[in-house]
């Protein structure tokens, strides 16, 4: 899983101190060398203190992610047929909105069972969206929302980025009053 492990903020080029083998084991994209842990990748350290593991995340690869694990993303671009979003790290990323680690695209046979006549009517830029990895390929990675529980978690007005409420299938803006759509997950609100 992913998500148990903590990326810090700290960048290190090849060759890089991150720890000595007193703290950590070496972990991918790293050497050892007379006791220390060293980076063998440009990237940013990341701790597994289950693991006792320290490693290197390299930019936009999401090394350990598998087919069928949960990510939480932003909605960056809506297209025709598919929805292009960032990945967030942390699993309570909906709340802490930290940068994004990566980019994916939800094709649209994969947004919904439903269907799906206007994928911009359902997804809108900066919504917090819990989606499924469905595929990896070299360069991308394709996800899905059609179960009930995937979807957009988190969703903001169109018209003045207030936070949405859910009510019954309508999303409604107290702000403004927009009344929206969404393929919302049914954790929507929770
Ligand atoms: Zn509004």
């Amino acid at each position: 899983m992913i998500f148990l492990e903590k990326q810090s903020e700290k960048k290190v080029l090849p060759g890089d101190f991150i720890a000595t083998e007193e703290e950590f084991e070496a972990g991918k994209d790293t050497f050892e060398e007379n006791g220390d842990i060293r980076s063998a990748a440009i990237g940013k350290v990341v701790e597994n203190t289950a693991r006792h593991t320290v490693s290197v995340q390299k930019p936009f690869v999401l090394e350990s992610a598998r087919r069928g694990d949960l990510v939480y993303a932003e909605v960056f671009l809506v297209r025709d047929n598919s929805v292009i979003v960032a990945l967030l790290k942390d699993p309570d990323a909906k709340e802490k909105r930290v940068s994004p680690f990566g980019r994916a695209a939800i094709p649209i046979r994969m947004v919904s069972r439903d269907y799906v006549e206007n994928l911009r009517a359902l997804f809108k830029v900066g919504d917090i969206v819990k989606a499924k990895i469905a595929a990896i390929h070299a360069d991308c990675m394709d996800l899905k929302t059609d179960e009930p529980d995937l979807g957009v978690v988190k969703a903001f007005c169109s018209v003045c980025r207030a936070p949405l409420e859910k009510f019954g299938e309508t999303f409604k803006c107290t702000e403004c009053g927009s009344n929206e759509e969404r393929k919302a997950s049914t954790e929507y609100g929770a």
